[in-house]
């Protein structure tokens, strides 16, 4: 089943504010099977809103307006959805006297415009909003022939989330066939999003009745199958199926089938060999321990480390010797190989971590441009280095870094 979202509101048509309720609305929405087809934002003008309103119903069977539902001149929302479907508002003596005690406990004086939030389209069912002052509707109609649920509720993200789980929720439930929900999370790191696509694609498309998103972020691909149907087991079997394809296909780029963070994934295999890491971060700033100290329980595999950002730090907290970064620069494969090893026995550390680079903007050579980075990790066996440009501004190769940081460590575990 589809459904379509309108966030009614100008101030979400500026710079400044986001129509952050439906993605709140949208995950409720997918756990009882109901996907979002479009969305809307529309600004306080009634004229716009009805044409949003008509031709949202024109193309979906559930359709959710939020915000304009207040008191003041550019809430809107009930007159314009009462004029897209040519119903009358009444004023609703019930709500009129809720008002009324309202006003009162708070001890303010009940303006005349205040009661339009009374008005209550022809055959729609108040929904209570106890925490404001506008309630929301729900109406069960036709439109041109057609069935369609409709919705109403306040703007207030305090107000909008609380009244859709307890009204609207229960009574589309009621109202549509049951559905059974399965999800799946892929996750893959440092494959080339083309590259995915080019492997999964051929995949995915094929299972029509799974839906699968794919977010990739700084060499980080998370992939989502959602699956709806009139059983538990059938859903589960279909999204199942479909992730073990993809796990094949993504082979050792894929860590995780769960939906677990890299980090996460990283302490798991050092909790499994029983192992620690010590980080010697430059460029990354700490990024890398960032990332691993997030994870509540680190401290039993991470050690910790340094941020040696100037040479000076390089040799005193992780044994580089001068000479190499004389002789090859601090951003060289002998420095990234000498942190790694330098943290590694400064802390005892089973593994080691170094990373130098050049994040930019400045700084940057014919020979070593921006975004060149060295990335070392050792081990009492041996210690590799990995050389990368990565491409962007400061702060995304830095992600990008400690991305691919991680990402090494996790296969050197694996
Ligand atoms: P009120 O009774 O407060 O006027 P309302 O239903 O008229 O309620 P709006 O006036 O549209 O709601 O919005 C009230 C507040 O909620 C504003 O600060 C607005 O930015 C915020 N808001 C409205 N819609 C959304 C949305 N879709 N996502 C996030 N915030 C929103
Ligand atoms: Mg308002």
């Amino acid at each position: 089943m589809k459904s379509e979202i309108i966030a009614v509101g100008s101030e979400m048509l500026t710079p400044y504010r986001q129509d952050t309720n439906s993605l709140d609305l949208t995950e409720k929405l997918n756990e009882i099977g109901v996907t979002v087809a479009f969305k809307t934002i529309v600004g306080d003008r009634r004229k716009d809103l009805v044409n949003a309103i008509r031709t949202a119903l024109g193309r979906t069977d559930i359709l959710i307006v939020m915000g304009g539902l207040g008191p003041t001149e550019d809430d809107l929302t009930r007159e314009a959805m009462a004029e897209a479907l040519s119903l009358k508002l009444r004023r609703d003596a019930t709500q009129m006297a809720a008002l009324h005690v309202r006003a009162a406990t708070w001890r303010m004086p009940m303006a005349e415009n205040n009661l339009k939030q009374a008005d209550v389209m022809e055959g729609a069912t108040v929904l209570p909003n106890p925490n404001g002052s506008a309630p929301g509707q729900w109406l069960d109609t036709l439109f041109e022939g057609y069935r369609k649920l409709i919705m109403l509720i306040p703007g207030p993200p305090s107000e909008c989330k609380p009244l859709f789980e307890a009204e609207c929720l229960p009574r589309l439930r009621a109202a549509l066939p049951p559905r059974f929900i399965a999800k799946r999370t892929l996750k893959a790191a440092m494959i080339p999003e083309s590259q995915a696509d080019k492997l999964l694609a051929p995949i995915y498309t094929t299972y029509k009745d799974v839906e699968t998103t794919i977010l990739a972020h700084a060499g980080d691909i998370q992939l989502s199958l959602l699956c709806s149907k009139n059983s538990q087991e059938a859903a589960q079997q279909r999204v199942d199926e479909l992730a073990s394809r993809m796990e094949e296909a993504l082979d050792d780029w894929l860590y995780s089938s769960e939906g677990d963070s890299l980090e996460q994934i990283v302490l798991y295999y050092l909790g499994l060999r029983q192992a620690t890491l010590a980080v010697a971060e430059s460029c990354t700033g700490g990024l890398v321990a960032q990332r691993i100290t997030s994870v509540p329980g680190s401290s039993r595999s991470f050690l910790g480390g340094a941020v040696v950002y100037s040479n000076q730090l390089k040799i005193a907290f992780a044994n580089v010797p001068p000479d190499l970064i004389a002789q090859h620069g601090a951003v060289s494969e002998e420095v990234a190989k000498a942190l790694a090893a330098g943290i590694r026995q400064r802390t005892g550390a089973t593994i080691g971590l170094g990373i130098t680079g050049i994040a930019g903007p400045t700084g940057g050579t014919d020979a070593k441009p921006v975004g060149l980075v060295y990335i070392g990790v050792s081990d009492a066996q041996k210690t590799d280095v990995l050389e990368h440009t990565f491409r962007g501004p400061r702060a995304r190769v830095r992600e990008w870094a400690a991305q691919q940081a991680l990402d090494l460590i996790r296969r050197r575990l694996m």
